[in-house]
């Protein structure tokens, strides 16, 4: 845009984003004073090429700019400057938006996008040609067919009114599933920089049915940039443990980008942890229930769970950040575990603190983690139990900010935690959209069921499926004795709102918001919250939840030992028990995250069973 009254009529045409180039070379150069006063929901978005961050700094200052379009050749480096710099100097409650642009013509190179994965907000792709932008020709959209991110796009180069129906047609196939805007310029131009307002009108109209479609139904289940899932999340901490978070949030995505960093990672998922892990098809359990049941096989990697994906994820990203003292808290001691295994395997001190009564109920844990070389340090105070030695690892974070990092064991605690984790879980639904595919041919199931405590092997589960809107997710909470007997950890039931270790999420609280002690027969479920992501996804309704008690996961665990030879932990047999409760279609194909093994749980079968 470039003339005062234009700008205005096409403002009132409310677009979501409004543009303004700043490159002098263009015929659209804007080189007025200021911009005329636009609603506040129209972003007001700077394009530039190859400027001096100095420059593009100082028209986001004068024009009040809240978006910015990338044309040139600028690096990631550039953009991560660019944010941080924006952060440092404009304004942190209003995070500016970057918007990459690719050109594309015959054929595209989406690695190129990799390295920007984690410093822009958008990309967008614009046919190749001459000037950088307003060619007037389009792309063949079908590329977009391999777009291998998550990340949303804006459509551009040369759409104009002859493309409503390519446009039409595009919207319902796959290559559109991240497409976030449609970007329009020279085709509506009367000459460079003037719009035609009416043909603009007319687009819009016809559009109309297929914008308001994507705007309702493309809903985001992935964190925003200030760390919350819809209403959830967050990092609500105190202030003495703000740069350590703060320090892990700066760079947790950056260094997950690192090509050296994905490597190595992949390298110890394979080599040491086992991964892939199979996806099996239970064949007499399918039987039995009239459906096709897949088991997503956690329980065969290293240490017997899903637990130590996210572990090796995290010392790798501490020995990135020139950590070598690592700290966890540990209930029933299975995290702690994993921690005190990749402590040992990098050869990094291990601390994990542990209640006074847990460390005596969990005798062959904390044995492993001794003999791991790990120093279990017990937590004396209150119910002398995880919170409590949650409290402990906590408050060791805060007296050694420089060389310590905190491994948090789930998909919990403040901003960047919950991502983090997730995405290191992430790994699951990766193998799972693959595996399914070459197993059924098609790499949607109906359904994915886990089990949640805090939500980390859940979250890995959904993690690829959040957006597929034809993937039902089931997530299945501990009853205990059931919901309303005052023994359970149906939190998603049973919770309000509220705010556990950093962040805000549902919580099992009493009147006056003390929390409530949770119980399960599986202590891995035993926990008070359910991770920020799994209240929203409760709060949307993506997500169905469904309790078990314990009786009912315990039968379902040893139903699977009978039918298939697979002894799964009494957490992952509360997944399990939903097929006695809710019935699927004989061709359903349902994936089951067996979240761990049951060696852990040989004496709770025991005695329950009177074995
Ligand atoms: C710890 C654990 C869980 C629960 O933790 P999430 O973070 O909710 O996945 C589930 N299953 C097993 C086997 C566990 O060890």
């Amino acid at each position: 845009m470039k003339y005062q009254d234009n700008i205005k009529n096409v403002a009132a045409l409310q677009p979501d984003y409004l543009g303004f180039i700043f490159y002098e070379k263009s015929a659209r150069n804007f080189d007025s004073e200021s911009i005329p006063d636009i609603h506040e929901a129209i972003k007001k978005t700077g394009v530039f090429v190859d400027a001096s961050l100095e420059f593009v700094i100082d028209k986001i200052n004068k024009h009040n700019l809240q978006a910015v379009q990338l044309h040139g050749n600028e690096s990631p480096e550039y953009c991560d400057d660019l944010k941080n710099r924006h952060a440092k100097f404009v304004s942190v409650s209003h995070p500016l938006e970057i918007i990459k642009v690719f050109s594309v013509k015959d054929e595209f190179n989406f690695n190129r996008l990799k390295p920007y994965e984690a410093v822009c907000d958008f990309f967008l792709f614009d046919t190749k040609g001459k000037h950088p932008g307003g060619n007037g020709y389009t792309f063949d959209w079908n590329l977009l067919n391999h777009y291998p991110s998550t990340k949303p796009f804006f459509l551009s180069g040369g759409i104009g009114l002859e493309e409503i129906e390519d446009i039409k047609q595009f919207t319902n196939s796959k290559a559109s599933k991240y497409c976030y805007a449609l970007d329009v310029n020279s085709k509506f131009e009367i000459e460079p920089g003037l719009k035609n307002i009416e043909a603009l009108k007319a687009f819009k109209k016809n559009l109309s049915e297929v914008l308001d479609y994507k705007k309702e139904h493309v809903m985001n289940y992935n964190v925003n940039e200030k760390g919350y899932y819809g209403e959830f999340g967050g990092a609500f901490i105190p202030e003495m443990l703000y740069p350590n978070v703060e320090e892990l949030r700066q760079n947790y995505l950056k260094v997950m980008a690192e090509p050296d960093f994905k490597a190595e990672f992949d390298k110890l998922l394979k080599d040491y942890v086992g991964r892939p892990s199979p996806l099996y098809f239970a064949k007499r359990l399918s039987e039995k229930y009239n459906t096709k049941i897949y088991l997503k096989r956690e329980d065969l990697n290293h240490t017997g769970a899903h637990k130590i994906n996210n572990t090796i994820g995290q010392i790798l990203m501490a020995k990135r950040l020139g950590k070598h003292r690592i700290i966890a808290e540990t209930g029933a001691g299975q995290h702690g575990v994993a921690t005190a295994t990749v402590c040992a395997l990098m050869g990094l001190e291990c601390i994990v603190y542990m209640g006074e009564i847990d460390i005596a109920r969990q005798a062959p844990n904390v044995a492993r983690m001794k003999m791991l070389g790990a120093k279990v340090v017990p937590a004396l105070s209150g119910s002398r139990t995880l919170k409590d030695a949650t409290n402990e690892a906590i408050r060791d974070w805060i007296n050694n900010p420089v060389d310590t990092h905190y491994i948090i064991g789930s998909a919990i605690g403040p901003h960047p935690y919950p991502d983090m984790v997730t995405r290191f879980q992430a790994v699951i639904s990766e193998e799972i959209k693959w595996q399914l595919k070459e197993q059924t041919g098609n790499e949607n199931p109906d359904y994915l069921v886990a089990c949640i405590g805090g939500g980390s092997n859940a979250a890995g589960t959904y993690y690829h499926y959040l957006h597929e809107p034809e993937v039902g997710i089931i997530a299945v909470e501990a009853a205990g004795l059931g919901v309303d007997s005052g023994e359970s950890a149906a939190t998603s039931v049973l919770g309000k709102e509220g705010i556990i270790h950093g962040c805000k999420t549902l919580l099992m609280q009493t009147q006056d918001g003390q929390i409530t002690e949770p119980y399960s027969i599986s202590a891995g479920l035993d926990y008070p919250g359910v991770g920020p992501m799994h209240a929203h996804l409760a709060k949307t309704g993506r997500a169905e939840f469904m309790a078990i008690t314990d009786e009912d996961a315990m039968n379902a665990g040893l139903e699977l030992c009978k039918l298939e030879g697979i002894i799964p932990a009494i957490e992952s047999s509360h997944a399990l028990a939903i097929f006695e409760q809710r019935q699927f279609k004989p061709n359903d194909v349902v994936v089951v995250s067996l979240s761990g093994r049951g060696d852990k749980d040989l004496n709770n079968y025991i005695e329950y069973f009177k074995i």
